[in-house]
């Protein structure tokens, strides 16, 4: 499978994401987008296969460097072919398969404890603003999800009743197969109980047998400050219970929610990491002789001084005016770029005195080289912080 999608944009995540960020939306879109949660679904499994793709590069340190570099173009001619579960550590692959087939919190290797039952989790998104960003916010979500019948406790049998052990599998919930022209014995789930062991013989009126029923959830999300486009804020528990195949009596612990944080663009300032860069419009005037100037940050306006001999589009840092950081809370800076704005009108006085200096200036001849750099690269500095 050739993908052409940027990778970054198939796992929704910025072109700074950390490797636990990546990690992350892997496992979200690997969930979602799971055959065995999507069959016969072409759609879901084409989106799997590329998650599982932009996985394989971007988590692979050389591979994403490659791919910054010269994106898809240059990771072929390198063996790249598809995702191969061969390059991923075997760590990764358990905690991605328990998230996949809902089976996190125990059972894991030589764990001792029993496996405990767990449902799916699930997955909301809202949306917030910068200045939710700076402050964080509380968000109200609804969704729609599973929960155990409370009339029948998730046995899908009428109250009153029992279910009946099955008479296809003896009870087993397994029934063994010839595979390969008998070579192997297969074993796989009996088809007529679904693998429970025992038949429903009189349904629960209120889940028709089912032993779920639909349920409609509004929660209160408290979304911390600092937080990225495309990161999930986790509620656990908010998910599914287990499926009545791997609890029939509706034990076992639900699934988490997953609530993905939208944040759209904020035409007043760019975002770098927890950077904020602005364009500040000053006057020729200002640039001459120095001024003080106001630059106006999500918490208000910040004072600047620019010294007099200062040029267009130069970058001004104002610390901790950013965002704070989600783990450290420590506050990125601002970062103003001035840039000139010529009038484009004049009064007479005005033309007059801009007049009589004209005849006072010295045209520079200036060579652009000279100054050190160009504008790009002194913001690339700027907003790492290495100015
Ligand atoms: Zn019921
Ligand atoms: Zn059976």
């Amino acid at each position: 499978m050739t993908v052409t999608r940027d990778y970054y944009e198939i796992l929704t995540v910025t072109r700074t994401a950390n490797g636990d960020e990546i990690k992350r939306a892997y496992r979200r879109l690997a969930m979602k987008y799971h055959p065995d949660r999507n069959p016969g679904d072409e759609e879901a499994e084409r989106n799997f296969k590329e998650a599982a793709e932009a996985y394989e590069v971007l988590s692979d340190e050389n591979k994403r460097r490659t791919y910054d570099q010269y994106g898809h173009e240059g990771l072929r001619g390198r063996g790249h072919a598809g995702h191969d579960f061969n390059n991923m550590n075997v760590e990764d692959i358990f905690s991605m398969f328990n998230d996949i087939l809902g089976g996190r919190g125990g059972g894991g290797f030589g764990g001792g404890r029993p496996r405990q039952r767990r449902g799916y989790d699930l997955e909301t998104e809202v949306q917030i603003s910068f200045d939710d960003v700076l402050t964080g916010t509380e968000c109200d979500v609804e969704f729609d999800r599973v929960d155990v019948c409370k009339t029948c406790t998730g046995s899908g049998a009428k109250p009153g009743t029992s279910p009946a052990t099955c008479t296809t599998c003896g009870g087993q919930g397994k029934v063994a197969q010839a595979g390969l022209g008998g070579m192997f014995r297969m074993v796989s789930a009996c088809p007529a109980c679904r693998g429970r062991g025992t038949v429903i013989t009189e349904k629960c009126e209120d889940c028709r047998g089912q032993g779920r029923t639909p349920v409609h959830r509004k929660l209160r999300v408290r979304v911390p400050a600092g937080i990225h486009n495309g990161q999930a804020v986790r509620v656990g528990g908010e998910g599914e219970p287990p499926s009545p195949e791997i609890s029939p009596d509706g034990s076992g612990v639900n699934g988490d929610l997953h609530v993905i944080v939208r944040i759209p663009e904020d035409e007043r300032f760019e975002r770098e990491g927890d950077h904020l860069i602005k364009v500040v419009p000053v006057a020729f005037t200002q640039l001459a002789l120095g001024a003080t100037i106001a630059v106006e940050s999500l918490d208000g306006e910040h004072e600047l001084d620019i010294p007099s001999g200062t040029q267009t589009n130069e970058i001004f840092r104002i610390e901790a005016a950013g965002l704070p950081s989600l783990r450290t809370g420590k506050r990125g800076d601002l970062v103003a770029i001035v840039r000139l704005v010529v009038p484009e009108k004049l009064s007479d006085e005005q033309r007059t005195l801009l007049t009589e200096y004209a005849d006072t200036e010295h045209i520079p001849v200036h060579d652009a080289n000279e100054s050190g750099g160009s504008f790009w690269d002194k913001l690339k500095d700027a907003v790492t912080g290495r100015s």
